[in-house]
């Protein structure tokens, strides 16, 4: 269940943006202050995006996304902003949003925004430890993959890759990042292993290897994981 905390607190504002989430298949955990919220994060791990509004009795919104960023690099942040406060996007994303919507917003809009900043951070990462890209599911406890039901049997570098490209979907990384990122940044060995494991690793999990459509080359540069 991918879930979104909603700090908002105008109870009529707040039941509207979370039937909405529902609605579009979201977990959401309400707060109505920014002390609540900062509490609901530390108590729900799980929680990769937050929509936060700027005008709240305590601590506002700013000062809420600064404290969330001071624990936490990886969460999604998105402001709600009225349409009367210019300097709030400047601001928002001065203190470490992601991303702003403005009052009022219809619920296509905000729900679009949270799908797109999910796919950004990182694949659909599910509570638990999995990231879902059909026909793909990497399970990260288990260190597993599957494409459509199907285990493909992969070796810990071949798993480790398929991480670093499920987690990076849509962006070209180059052999070193790769590199760095799967063998470690005292590795010492040639660019080529890279390539050795991707050639392997397609004939695992494309469709057809004369025509690889999930991992694709970026000629000159890397590779990229992506539809
Ligand atoms: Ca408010």
């Amino acid at each position: 269940m991918r879930k979104v905390l909603v700090l908002e607190d105008e109870e009529n504002i707040r039941s509207f943006v979370v039937i909405n989430l529902k609605r579009a298949g979201y977990q959401t955990i309400e707060a109505a202050t920014g002390e609540d919220a900062l509490v609901a994060l530390k108590e729900n791990p799980g929680i990769k995006v937050a929509l936060l509004d700027i005008m709240l009795p305590g601590i506002d919104g700013f000062e809420v996304c600064r404290r969330i960023r001071a624990m936490d690099n990886k969460i999604g942040i998105i402001m709600l902003t009225a349409r009367s406060q210019e300097m709030d996007k400047v601001t928002g994303l001065m203190t470490g949003a992601d991303d702003y919507v403005t009052k009022p917003f219809s619920p296509a809009e905000l729900t679009a925004r949270i799908d797109a900043l999910y796919r950004r951070i990182g694949g659909d990462m599910m509570d638990d430890g999995e990231i879902q890209q059909p026909p793909f599911v990497l399970n990260t406890r288990k260190r597993t993959l599957e494409k459509n039901g199907q285990r493909i049997k992969l070796t810990q570098v071949e798993y480790s890759i398929m991480k670093v490209f499920m987690e990076n979907p849509g962006k070209a990384l180059s052999r070193e990042e790769i590199l760095d990122m799967v063998w470690g940044r005292d590795y010492f060995g040639e660019l080529k292993i890279v390539d050795v494991n991707v050639r392997r690793l397609r004939l695992k999990i494309e469709d057809n290897v004369q025509n690889p459509t999930y991992i694709t080359t970026v000629w000159g540069y890397g590779y990229k994981w992506g539809f």
